[in-house]
């Protein structure tokens, strides 16, 4: 019984999230549509077009964002759970994020570990490349993005920390709630829920402490396995 009612949960979530997910995306297709539609009846200058092409490239991106935050609520377990190397994935990731942090003149320091865990590494990506855009995006002056790993008692721990905005008490406790963003249309607010999401499914703990106008850390732990398992 147990089991029947869990499983009917879960297709309860998945079709409110496809139809949640589709309403989304439809915004940001929505405004692309226009766009293209407004260069093809109209003559608009060279400079316009520009600004048409590159606001349809951020709605891309926006749709698309949508979809990969919403794709982890569709596969709610880590079936292809695999040994995760920690250094090589957190050195894919600033690989992936060194541009963006970059463009923001942002300097990106490390300290990292050799260390393995349990989990699906591509989720575990988007975990982490939604975490340090957070951050990123929280340090518009540029600043320090900091990525370090401890290891020790079965567990590794995680600390992602950067110089930005910070948050209030008030903002801390809303994090990860659904579409809870302050950063208006540029914002989906679904980047720290999938987080916060994958965390769990993956057995591991997430702790932030923040301080308005000095910074954020992010504590993540999961346990750790042996090398050679
Ligand atoms: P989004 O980035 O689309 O706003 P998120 O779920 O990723 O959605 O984040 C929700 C909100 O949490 C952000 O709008 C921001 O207010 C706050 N936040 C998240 N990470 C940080 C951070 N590193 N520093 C300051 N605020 C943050
Ligand atoms: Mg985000």
């Amino acid at each position: 019984i147990n089991q029947r009612v869990i499983k009917a949960e879960k297709m309860e979530i998945v079709s409110h999230l496809a139809s949640s997910m589709s309403h989304e995306v439809r915004n940001p297709l929505a405004v692309v549509r226009g766009f293209l539609q407004l260069m093809q009846v109209t003559t608009v200058s060279e400079k316009k077009q520009r600004e048409y092409l590159s606001l349809s490239i951020e709605e891309i991106d926006r749709a698309t964002d949508i979809i990969q935050n919403y794709l982890t609520f569709a596969k709610p377990s880590p079936e292809n759970a695999v040994r995760i190397n920690i250094e090589q994935e957190l050195k894919r990731a600033i690989n992936i994020i060194t541009p963006l942090a970059n463009i923001n003149r942002i300097h990106i320091g490390t300290k990292l570990e050799s260390c393995f865990i349990l989990g699906d590494p591509q989720l575990l990506q988007q975990c982490l490349l939604n975490i340090t855009k957070n951050c990123i995006e929280a340090m518009p002056n540029g600043g320090e993005l900091f990525i370090e790993t401890y290891k020790g008692n079965g567990e590794l721990m995680i600390v992602i920390s950067d110089e930005g905005e910070g948050m209030t008490k008030e903002q801390l406790s809303r994090l990860g709630e659904p579409y809870y963003t302050t950063k208006g249309r540029e914002g989906t607010g679904l980047g720290m829920m999938a987080a916060m999401q994958i965390i769990e499914m993956m057995s591991g703990k997430l702790s932030v402490t923040s301080r308005v106008n000095e910074g954020t850390n992010f504590y993540i732990r999961f346990p750790t396995i042996e090398k050679q398992a």
